[in-house]
């Protein structure tokens, strides 16, 4: 029997929206039909990360729920079309095909592919379905768009990638903050005191970003640059902080390795060229660089603004160099935070979803974590595939038609994916194609099965937020028809494959059990943390190793780094601009983003009434005078071309945009996607597409 929201008295659960993950109560009111009362009063409830404060997507982030358009039966396609079917057929379906698949082609024909809002338990236990139940070396998920520059840079920086270096409440204590391609005030509203409350304190804040955001409005110093010259202005900041001697020596030859080669590399920059390349004056980012090298504290924040870059990597490591060289890190008050955007785009990242990690951030090349995992799973460390492909990558090998059979589960590549209209012929070509989700999303529109899964007031289990603090999420209402349990499902189809026996969970605790086993010794270890503990504790971050040890502080990086002698590394690394620049059929350079009232693909949030009635359609930044300059008024359809394919649009007039640059919200799919002009090409150290810095031309649909 389902018990709904209005059964119950109120529920306490936590927003699934964002990498914040606010805490929230929902109480249905009695029904007045005289009043225009709401029929739910939704609070925020104190909780570390977010004190108490709500966004409007969590204010709302009950609607979905009740949706008409929840799928609440399995769907399986007969003659073209979706139809109602039992949970035996759809799975039965999937296995057939699997086994069939994996028989004529061998297990790598088969692909799957997550998301970073699937709980801990839900991605471990997909990454290990790929590993032991497929054999498949082919799992990847979405994150790969939000983090892997970061994350690579990270490891190669740190020896370990955890978004924030520091704790939330360390940002009051910064005297200088650098937000470098991150909306806050958008993508993580709540956030936005911690840094209000630190200008109180006299912090100086510097907003780097091509637009005038609501992040922007906060700051002291708004760098508003050419998009693609992050990694180049990271560049010339340290240039000016090595040349006005703002380094921390003792720090430099204490904690860190590689300085010289960086300091050769740097002399050679010369800021000119620098303010050339970036659009910005050399007096502002001297002005910037100092603020930030004489303050007695400061933390860098960058976002998907710099690391959704093809070279998204260095513009990261960049930064990172400015953290190690000024020693603003690893004390109260200083550090680094790469700001996720995805519910669990920290804990996503962790556990095996990548198709280059094991669980605990273990790596699928190394030899000891090979066999650390497979001894926990009850395999031949042999048997472990090797690494697989990216995201976007698997997307070329389905068009390519050697993936020939695809599991997507959380996630809507066909609109997430950049060049997404080679994504969709793929999809629609590819032998397969089995779709897990609450709704009938772009993607499993075109699936041969689709699977009804569970929703974040349903199901249990782990998230970890942008500081790397674990949190419990409990269900709180009965599955609605006949949904199921992400984790349910794979068990399921396990047994079906003849793999039960490695798969034997009853619930999401038994999954985190086991996951807290395989990370155990790793760089994001868990093994320290229990559903008693999180329920004692609200809340504990990794790494944890063990159950009675102390509270984690949080703090990362207070004597030593992760690298194996304890130092952070400097890297010189060049920037590369990408492949392509503004030319005379493409002048423009295409940027996108998030906005307040909508999340990821927009599968949730354009099913929310309150939310979706603030912005219907998608639309289009542009500066007046490109808007002169193309004939374009304000409010008209617009077509945006390049060299992959075209969308449509309203526009938008704003002088809070660069000349040169255009802006287009992600959360659209069809002809509103903006993926369908964005450009795969990838950063190659961590195959981050450059979704920032497409070239386009702009026409009204009127003279197109
Ligand atoms: Fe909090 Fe993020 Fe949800 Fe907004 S979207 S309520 S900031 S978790």
């Amino acid at each position: 029997e389902r018990t709904t929201l209005n059964e119950r008295g109120h529920v306490d659960t936590q927003c699934p929206f964002c990498s914040v993950q606010c805490k929230i109560r929902i109480t249905p009111q009695i029904p007045d039909a005289g009043t225009r009362r709401p029929a739910y009063v939704v609070e925020g409830i104190p909780n570390a990360a977010s004190e108490g404060r709500l966004c409007v997507k969590g204010m709302n982030a009950h609607q979905h729920l009740m949706s008409p358009e929840r799928l609440l039966h399995p769907l399986v396609r007969k003659d073209g079309q979706l139809v109602r079917a039992s949970w035996e057929e759809a799975l039965g379906m999937i296995s057939d095909n699997f086994l069939a698949v994996r028989q004529r082609h061998g297990a790598d024909a088969i692909g799957l592919y997550g998301g970073g809002s699937l709980t801990n338990e839900s991605a471990y236990l997909l990454g290990k379905f790929a590993r032991v139940a497929l054999g498949t070396k082919y799992i990847d998920y979405n994150g790969r768009f939000c983090m892997s520059a970061a994350a690579s840079a990270g490891n190669k920086t740190f020896g370990v990638d955890r978004g924030l270096t520091c704790r939330l409440s360390d940002i009051p204590l910064a005297r200088c903050i650098i937000l470098a391609g991150t909306n806050i005030a958008e993508c993580q509203p709540t956030l936005m005191p911690y840094f209000t409350r630190a200008k109180e304190n006299g912090a100086f804040i510097i907003v780097i970003d091509p637009r005038e955001t609501a992040t922007a409005a906060i700051a002291d110093l708004h760098l508003q640059l050419k998009p693609g010259t992050d990694a180049a202005l990271a560049n010339g900041m340290l240039k000016v902080l090595l040349d006005e001697k703002l380094t921390d020596p003792g720090f430099i030859a204490g904690r860190t390795r590689g300085f010289a080669a960086l300091e050769e590399h740097i002399s050679a920059i010369d800021l000119e060229d620098v303010a050339k390349l970036t659009g910005l004056a050399k007096e502002d980012i001297h002005k910037a660089a100092v603020a930030y090298g004489k303050a007695a504290t400061g933390i860098i924040f960058t976002a998907r603004g710099v690391e959704q870059q093809t070279d998204g990597h260095v513009a990261v490591r960049n930064f990172l160099n400015m953290v190690l060289a000024t020693g603003k890190i690893g004390k109260p008050g200083c550090g680094y935070g790469a700001v996720t955007g995805q519910g669990n785009g920290q804990g996503g990242r962790e556990h095996g979803q990548k198709s280059d990690q094991l669980p605990g951030y273990r790596s699928i090349d190394n030899e000891e974590d090979r066999k650390h995992v497979a001894a926990v799973w009850g395999i031949d460390p042999a048997e472990l595939p090797g690494k697989g492909v990216s995201a976007y990558e698997m997307m070329e090998l389905v068009h390519r038609e050697e993936i020939r059979s695809l599991l997507v589960m959380g996630s809507n590549p066909v609109v997430s994916n950049p060049n997404a209209d080679l994504v969709e012929e793929g999809l629609a070509k590819v032998e397969f194609l089995a779709v897990a989700d609450m709704f009938l999303s772009e993607t499993a529109r075109m699936a041969d099965v689709v699977l009804p899964v569970t929703a974040y007031l349903e199901n249990d289990g782990t998230l970890t937020n942008l500081e790397g603090r674990v949190l419990l999420r409990e269900s709180r209402l009965a599955p609605p028809g006949e949904t199921r349990h992400d984790w349910e499902i794979l068990g399921e189809l396990a047994a079906m494959l003849g793999k039960g026996r490695y798969f034997p969970f009853e619930s999401a605790e038994a999954i985190f059990n086991e996951l807290r086993e395989a990370s155990r010794g790793g760089l994001a270890d868990y093994y320290g943390i229990t559903y008693d503990r999180l329920r004692k504790e609200g809340g504990v971050y990794w790494p944890c190793p063990s159950t009675d040890s102390g509270v984690p502080s949080g703090m990362m990086f207070e004597r030593s780094f992760a690298h194996a002698d304890g130092r952070a590394v400097f890297f010189p690394v060049p920037s590369r601009l990408p492949q392509e620049t503004p030319d005379g059929d493409y002048p423009l350079t295409l940027t996108n983003g998030r906005l307040l009232s909508h999340y990821l693909t927009g599968v949730q949030t354009r099913r929310s009434p309150s939310l979706a009635a603030r912005n219907v359609d998608n639309y289009i930044e542009l500066h007046p005078r490109t808007a002169k300059k193309y004939k374009i008024e304000d409010g008209e359809w617009v077509e945006i071309r390049s060299r992959r394919g075209s969308f449509q649009v309203k526009s938008r007039i704003t002088d809070k945009i660069r000349e040169d640059t255009l802006f287009v919200p992600m959360h659209w799919g069809d002809a509103q996607n903006v993926n369908k002009a964005t450009s795969p090409e990838l950063d190659p150290n961590c195959k981050m597409p450059g979704f920032k810095t497409s070239t386009v031309s702009i026409v009204p649909l009127r003279l197109a």
